[in-house]
């Protein structure tokens, strides 16, 4: 079980804009796996741009995110799915780092050069 102020200081370390960790666990011969979701209680409907809250579905998937030491670190999203209060339509929240895998892969490179970094100065 991950403290509330742990989950604090993974979102801080995480730094995914819009994103927050709600729990980590560790699985062997796995990894660690941060659970995160949006910080965001609503989303807007793609077919009418209606804002909603109205929870649908959630739908769980994880990605590999990068090493931590020899541990590979995976996300488990939550990617809700609302209902829109106007048309009715199911519809999934936009998560941006996992729509915009170039800024995604980006990050990933620049937290491996820094990891680098640091070693040599050490
Ligand atoms: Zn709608």
């Amino acid at each position: 079980m991950t403290t509330k102020k742990g989950t604090k200081v993974l979102t801080e370390i995480l730094n995914i804009q819009g994103i927050k960790v709600i729990q980590m666990s560790q699985q062997p011969g796995i990894g660690i796996i941060l659970q995160v979701e949006s910080i965001h209680r609503e989303s807007h409907c793609h077919h009418c741009r209606t804002k909603s809250n109205r929870l649908h579905q959630n739908h769980r998937y994880v990605v590999k995110y990068l090493s931590w030491g020899e541990k590979p670190v995976f996300l488990e999203i939550n990617r809700r799915q609302f209902k829109c209060k106007k048309c009715g339509k199911p519809f999934s929240e936009k998560l941006d780092f996992v729509n915009n895998r170039r800024t995604y892969t980006k990050r990933l490179a620049d937290t491996i050069i820094k990891s680098v970094l640091s070693s040599d100065i050490h």
